[in-house]
């Protein structure tokens, strides 16, 4: 099967499962284990911040950095598309007790004054308003590539107003191979940073929360209120170690691909339009969506597996596990869908 259904189905390489086995470990609840604090280090450096906590996941991470930044009946700001909001279980309510102010934003991404105008008055019959979230890559607006200095602008918006900002940045790296935007340079606006080594950078399990120090101290509070301290996960910090030394660079061949299967997509009949590819999400906008299902039991036939990605869509993910074999199969495989 060529497994496109999310950059999450990757297998930790041979070199990786070694770093892994060869990480010294502790018990880090203690604080005692030398390759996660290795880890949390190395993040925070790269993004010019002063602290990191690793996570199990990056559900975890954005809703933990939500906790922290909001106090019960206050709202969150962010698009309509966002995973904070859609994927992540209602966790604001339940977890933070927040309202959302949902924005009507261009595949995911809002500007600065759609923020400023969304910002509630000091006013009891208001909620009020404490957090920003901007998600890069958006992943329902298909891969898409946030303008740096947009995303800049809506941080000067939250100093004016003393609102805090968070980045779900699961796929961040993603962005940062097209662009050539530094780590440094794209954390600069955040309060908070969310990465995931379990997308793209082909980790088994892991998410990164970044920030200032006091904030990751409540950080850590939290982390464990929510469950998920890990004792001596030194053996999963290993593999984002080795992630980030060495699957940052290779992304700019997911995107390749990524390009290169829209390419093959465009060619079909059942096939309506692809939304122009960005990073390494490729997502098919279908010429008659009530034959979704079919499509997706074709593909499944011609041994190709994607996901269903709201009405009439289907969404392909490039991987560190695809290769330009599964390409050309892909190709091949055409012929057999309709
Ligand atoms: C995958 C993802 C997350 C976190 O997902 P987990 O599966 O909980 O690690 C957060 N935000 C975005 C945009 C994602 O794609």
């Amino acid at each position: 099967m060529i497994d496109y259904r999310s950059d999450t189905v990757t297998q930790p390489s041979d070199a990786m499962r070694e770093a892994m086995m060869a990480a010294p470990l502790g018990d880090d609840v203690f604080g005692d284990d030398p390759t996660v604090n290795a880890l949390e280090e190395k993040a925070a450096g790269l993004f010019g911040k002063e602290a990191a906590l690793f996570c199990p996941s990056g559900t975890m991470t954005n809703q933990i950095a939500i906790k922290v930044h909001t106090k019960p009946g206050d709202e969150v700001v962010c698009d309509q598309l966002a995973h904070i909001y859609n994927y992540e279980g209602g966790g604001i309510a339940f977890n933070s007790g927040c309202s959302v102010r949902l924005l009507s934003g261009d595949r995911g991404m809002f500007t600065a004054k759609m923020v400023r105008d969304n910002i509630n008055h000091d006013d009891p019959h208001f909620p009020h308003t404490s957090l920003v979230s901007i998600e890069n890559t958006c992943n329902k607006g298909g891969g898409v590539i946030w303008d740096a200095a947009e995303a800049e602008r809506i941080g000067q918006v939250c100093r004016e107003n003393g609102l805090k900002y968070h980045l779900d940045g699961a796929r961040l790296f993603n962005a940062l191979v097209e662009t050539g935007q530094s780590t440094e340079a794209a954390g600069q606006p955040f309060d908070s940073i969310s990465i995931c080594m379990s997308k793209g950078l082909g980790c088994p399990v892991g998410s990164l929360l970044i920030g200032r120090k006091d904030f990751i101290h409540q950080a850590r509070r939290v982390r464990k209120v929510f469950g998920g301290g890990m004792r001596q996960a030194g053996l999963l910090a290993g593999a984002a170690i080795y992630a980030l030394d060495h699957h940052v660079d290779r992304l700019k061949e997911d995107h390749q691909r990524a390009r290169a299967l829209a390419g093959i997509f465009e060619q079909q009949s059942w096939v309506r339009s692809v939304v122009p590819v960005e990073t390494n999400i490729v997502v098919v906008e279908l010429e008659d969506a009530s034959q979704q299902d079919r499509v997706l039991e074709k593909l499944k036939e011609a041994g190709i597996l994607a996901v269903r990605f709201g009405k009439g869509k289907i969404r392909f993910v490039t991987h560190l596990g695809i290769t330009d074999d599964d390409l050309s199969q892909t190709e091949s495989g055409m012929k057999m869908v309709m």
